[in-house]
């Protein structure tokens, strides 16, 4: 079986979620509680192969409630003990685990260590809880190392049995313990007996990485619009209509498609001319989008829709807080939402036309 490397530090940012929950006897709602609960629950925690420091939220926060200031605070923390840590695992709500993933992709520049986002669907304090083993994975994988380097130096949530790039994740059940899936990428590790690495789907790092830094910027105005049979022009245009707001992603169908009425196309041509960038994400969890494929994809292309490839909406909409938030014009996010930055879309063979 494989260890820890025992000369490995880690710290834990504790965010909030059910991993560290209890029940409210009075009332038998969940409510945050503090970290030493956690701590209390997991005693392997201090006996584990490796140091292990922890910062937390105070006080702890429902992940539906958490805003870009939470992914920036975790940037900042993650920056400030950098040097000093060779992994990170971020214990966080899983109802919105993915969208901080995805930022924390983009906020953390070169990164070369480990980012392991966990949780748990049942409260850790609880019989049958899936948090411990989730906790004790999450900390093994981001003290791994091979060579004296990180064996997985990206930003991914470890879950139920699977290490997945966070950037490609979704949130897919509310019940089940396996609730994440990573549906166009493989997963980069499978946690059973052993931990199997997928090393060809891992992140390889080039020689020369310029020094790690983050960026504490995000653009907030984006939004996403999905489309639905009978979507109506006083939706879509007062949607366009936003104050303020500088991109969509705009949720298709399949390959990319959408409605060819008129008043359609119109309210999409005239929001790219003012200077909106619209990303055209399918619907679908699987496949890519490709506006070459039919005619209605092909129109969408032709008023100057950019394509979100294999994106997740998810990803595509925090990508766009990002870009938006480096002070890029319209032209410049257009261009940056085609190339994968962070590992997140797969764009062999697809041509960029912006
Ligand atoms: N509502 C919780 C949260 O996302 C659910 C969980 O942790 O799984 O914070």
């Amino acid at each position: 079986m494989q260890r820890p490397n025992t000369e490995s530090s880690i710290l834990i940012i504790y965010t909030g979620g059910t991993i560290g929950m209890v029940e409210n006897p009075a009332t038998g709602v969940l409510e945050a509680f503090d970290f030493t609960y956690l701590n209390k629950n997991v005693p392997e925690l201090n006996r584990f192969g490796c140091n292990i420091s922890v910062e937390q939220f105070d006080p702890p926060i429902d992940s539906s409630a958490i805003t870009p200031q939470e992914w920036i605070r975790i940037a900042e923390i993650i920056r400030d003990n950098y040097d000093s840590h060779d992994g990170f695992v971020v214990l966080h709500g899983t109802d919105t685990m993915s969208y901080t993933a995805c930022a924390l992709s983009f906020l953390l520049n070169n990164l070369s260590k480990p980012v392991i986002l966990t949780g748990s669907q049942l409260p850790i304090g609880k019989l049958r809880t899936d948090g411990k083993e989730n906790l004790i994975t999450a900390i093994e994988i981001a003290a791994a190392k091979i060579n004296g380097k990180a064996r997985v130096p990206e930003v991914c949530i470890f879950f139920e049995n699977y290490l997945m790039r966070g950037n490609r994740t979704s949130k897919v059940s509310a019940d089940q313990f396996n609730a994440f899936d990573s549906f166009n990428y493989p997963q980069l590790a499978y946690a059973g007996i052993d931990i199997k690495y997928n090393d060809g789907a891992i992140m390889q790092l080039p020689h020369d990485m310029p020094p790690f830094s983050i960026s504490t910027n995000l653009n907030p105005n984006v939004g996403i619009l999905k489309l639905y049979p009978g979507i109506t022009r006083e939706v879509v245009e007062s949607y366009l209509a936003i104050p303020g707001l500088k991109g969509i992603v705009l949720e298709t169908f399949g390959s990319g498609n959408a409605p060819m009425d008129e008043w359609f196309l119109e309210a999409l041509e005239k929001a790219v001319k003012n200077g909106k960038v619209i990303v055209n994400v399918t619907q679908c969890v699987t496949g890519y989008v490709d506006m070459t494929r039919y005619e209605t994809g092909h129109l969408l292309e032709k008023i100057g829709l950019v394509s979100g490839y294999d994106s997740t909406s998810e990803c595509a909409l925090v990508k766009l807080m990002y870009l938006f938030g480096q002070n890029l014009s319209p032209e410049e996010v257009k261009c940056q939402m085609c190339l994968p930055l962070r590992g997140e879309i797969s764009i062999e063979g697809v041509y960029c036309h912006h």
